[in-house]
């Protein structure tokens, strides 16, 4: 612990002076989990996984416990410091970090308790996806969480949530059922749809504006524990064809397959013949959780002569990890996406034509499909809304150090730009960027965004959470 006096950003910016006194006050009630920079783990606390991110805070709290939490928070409320919560540190904006503030670091809160009988999942907020996964597995059991195991349940989660079991069950937030939040007044709350009704309606898609979540409560579904998935891949000069049958069989399919879009240039992956390493190819990523997969995969087989094909029956778990490899923490992102009502013809050329022009291997442009359940809830149904999304698809460019991240983020504007026209309007907030302004907040929540605001004004009036994608307090009235 510090003897002289630590300097700590504050909340309205400007600089907060904290006595090795408050300090050791702050560490006594957290339990010693107070950190300062070179103390043991402290470089992995403050890691976030897109290396764009140039922040650090000034101080780490690894909670425990809830108690722990409201400590914080009222330590960061009465010496008004900038504070930020840090799930799986994937948001690519790097709103896990305060600049200069106080970081409460969850990772030591991922316990995962598997309620069979009652079909609920007990998730710690330092979970990763794959604690989740794993956990719940064991039981032939699962909840919506996203493509890539590394990522934050927490982050993912709050900002709506989707992968592969959306189409069956909704958004992650659908299948939320209650969870245990620390507000801005260092209250310990539960919120369900009886209890805080109207904080848990903004918890569902409103992203980490409300309140630190210590605990997230999921409903279950029968999934698993083998499903039908994997990677089925051809030469981009198929791209018109693949493209065509991607839009015809994803219009009808069953809602046990989801399949989603990449186009990339080959990297050099065992897994891929050698000729075709460093050419632009089109792939597609399978998921089929229900019976009766090659039925429902016949049209994709029907496209023929894949460059490879991965698709065979596994573990729904593996399926969760496939991609891990593809993003890996420490390389520089930029995204740009967008949420589609229909892949339009006009969309299609477009999305092509941009994913075309990536510049580097690591760099993709993607399709999500989400039509499904989700597309049934009323759209104020949560705060996420988007209820009229059927796709979401995307430009994200990626590089290792410096490798051409100008070229990579002209590429992916332009791109963006060529498919905006074809947009519902709305967006994903989780994969909003740091240069993103308000308006795009707003944009992703349509409807929404005003009773956001008056839930924010609510619970956090003065913005104690404001390292995220923003919501402002509605001015009193
Ligand atoms: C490689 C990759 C793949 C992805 N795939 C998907 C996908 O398939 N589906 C999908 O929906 N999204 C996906 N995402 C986006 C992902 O949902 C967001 O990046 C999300 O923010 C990650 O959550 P995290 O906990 O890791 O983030 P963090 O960076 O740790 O946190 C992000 C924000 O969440 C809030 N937060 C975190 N923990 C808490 C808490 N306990 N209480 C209150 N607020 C909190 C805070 O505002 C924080 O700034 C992906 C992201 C990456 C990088």
């Amino acid at each position: 612990m510090t003897t002289t006096t630590t300097v700590v950003a504050g909340l309205e910016g400007g600089r907060v002076d904290l006595t090795p006194e408050q300090l050791s006050e702050l560490d006594r009630r957290v339990g010693g989990r107070l950190l300062t920079a070179g103390d043991e783990g402290w470089a992995d606390a403050v890691l976030v996984w897109n290396a764009m991110v140039a922040k650090t805070p000034a101080l780490v709290v690894q909670p425990t416990t809830a108690d722990h939490v409201a400590a914080s928070v009222t330590f960061a409320r009465e010496h008004h410091i900038l504070l930020s919560v840090k799930g799986g540190g994937h948001n690519i904006a790097g709103t896990a970090i305060a600049d200069g503030g106080l970081t409460l670091d969850m990772s030591g809160m991922h316990d995962v308790i598997v309620d069979v009988a009652a079909r609920l999942a007990h998730v710690g907020p330092g979970c990763l996806l794959q604690d989740v996964d794993r956990a719940t597995q064991e039981h032939g059991l699962a909840t919506v969480l996203g493509f890539v195991s590394e990522v934050g349940v927490a982050g993912l989660t709050l900002g709506g949530g989707f992968g592969y079991l959306m189409r069956r069950f909704g958004w992650a937030v659908d299948n939320l059922a209650e969870v245990e939040i620390v507000t801005a007044d260092a209250e310990i709350r539960i919120a369900n749809r009886q209890q805080n009704a109207d904080l848990f309606w903004a918890l569902r898609g409103g992203g980490g504006n409300f309140g630190v979540v210590t605990r997230f409560t999921f409903r279950l579904h029968p999934v698993g524990p083998m499903i039908t998935g994997g990677l089925i891949l051809w030469g981009a000069e198929r791209a018109d064809d693949v493209l065509a049958a991607y839009r015809d069989l994803t219009e009808t399919a069953p809602r046990e397959l989801t399949i989603a879009i990449v186009v990339r240039i080959a990297p050099p992956a065992p897994f891929i013949p050698e000729e075709w390493h460093g050419r632009p190819v089109i792939g597609m990523l399978v998921c089929h959780s229900g019976a009766d997969p090659e039925r429902d995969l016949a049209p994709v087989r029907a496209l023929g002569n894949p460059i490879v094909d991965m698709i065979a029956e596994k573990p729904y778990v593996d399926q969760q990890s496939m991609m891990d490899g593809t993003e890996p923490k420490g390389h520089s992102y930029y995204w740009k996406t967008e949420h589609l009502p229909a892949l339009s013809a006009g969309f299609l050329d477009a999305f092509l034509a941009g994913a075309l022009k990536v510049p580097t291997v690591c760099s993709e442009s993607v399709i999500f499909h989400v039509g499904g359940a989700q597309n049934e809830f009323d759209d104020d149904d949560g705060a996420v809304g988007n209820r009229d999304s059927r796709y979401i698809t995307g430009f994200a460019g990626a590089w290792v150090g410096e490798d051409r991240p100008g070229e990579n983020v002209a590429w992916v504007r332009d791109a963006w730009e060529s498919i905006r026209p074809f947009s519902t309007g709305g967006n994903y907030v989780n994969f909003q960027l740091a240069e993103d302004d308000s308006r795009r907040t707003v944009e992703s929540y349509g409807g929404n965004y005003e009773r956001l605001q008056r839930v924010k004004a609510e619970y956090d009036p003065g913005n104690l959470f404001r390292v995220n994608r923003n919501i402002r307090p509605a001015p009193a009235s």
